[in-house]
């Protein structure tokens, strides 16, 4: 009797991971439509011009799969800009190329992908991004081009990495100083806590049900295809990338939080 529960409880969990994947494809449109303030009623029509703004390669897949797959089969033009190499152990060419067939798995052509090579932004955690210095390159690029999406890391970088930290300060400084494009929407990609981390897809309800401004989530399919582009970086994968690769949620869900145009940041170094 008491195994018969169990399954029905483990049933019934899949079978609400399952319903809520199917909603979350229903709202997914109009979601995105809120969070950059796009008229519902109008078609998506290639209106969005998207940017994924990493520190390292693989942290396009290790982190941002799941949107890179969702918002490229809703024809969002998604470009990258990887702030460094991967210089880290010495293995910068190799990376960058391991960085280019991973986009090409994910969606993203040659063509939209920028890789920094700066001695002052080395892949290296004890060392301290300039905040100045990731806003300038930042906010060229974005004047190049017409984004009107940012995707990036939160304050606490997901993995701590302080390369990724160094990321979103910048970005809440140029915010700031309002010298971005006022219709451009910047979100960041939510950490969470450890146990929530590597729980794979059975973390989804949790996504879902608390609050974020947008939720992105991939079925098997596209958990195969972040897989395969995990499986590019071939320089990176040591046992804990393989554990990884099978345990971490995000793998298969990302959740964003618009970032505020709040207050200047004062200290600039
Ligand atoms: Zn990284």
């Amino acid at each position: 009797m008491y195994a018969y529960l169990v399954v029905f409880v483990i049933l019934s969990y899949l079978a609400w991971i399952r319903h809520i994947y199917f909603q979350h494809l229903r709202a997914l449109v109009k979601s995105l439509k809120r969070v950059m303030n796009i008229s519902t009623e109008r078609e998506l029509n290639n209106d969005i011009t998207a940017l994924i703004l990493t520190a390292h390669p693989d942290d396009e897949c290790m982190f941002f799969a799941p949107t890179i797959i969702r918002l490229r089969e809703l024809n969002v033009n998604v470009h990258l800009l990887c702030l460094s190499e991967g210089n880290y152990y010495n293995q910068g060419p190799e990376r960058r190329h391991e960085l280019l067939r991973s986009c090409a798995v994910l969606g993203i052509p040659n063509s939209r992908i920028t890789i920094i090579d700066d001695d002052k932004l080395p892949d290296d955690p004890k060392a301290e991004w300039s905040t100045a210095l990731i806003s300038s390159v930042v906010g060229k690029h974005l004047r190049a081009q017409t984004f009107n999406l940012v995707l990036t890391f939160d304050g606490s970088g997901v993995s701590g990495h302080a390369n990724h930290v160094a990321i979103y300060t910048a970005i809440r400084h140029l915010i700031s100083t309002g010298e971005v494009p006022k219709e451009c929407t910047f979100l960041s990609l939510v950490t969470v806590g450890l146990l929530r981390k590597y729980f794979s897809f059975l973390e989804l309800p949790l996504s879902w049900l608390l609050p974020s401004h947008l939720c992105l989530l991939v079925g098997s399919k596209g958990y195969k295809r972040a897989k395969a582009a995990m499986l590019c970086h071939g320089s990176q994968l040591l046992w804990f990338r393989r554990l990884y690769i099978a345990f971490s949620r995000y793998m298969f869900v990302n959740t964003f939080q618009v970032i505020p145009r709040g207050p200047k940041i004062a200290k600039i170094y």
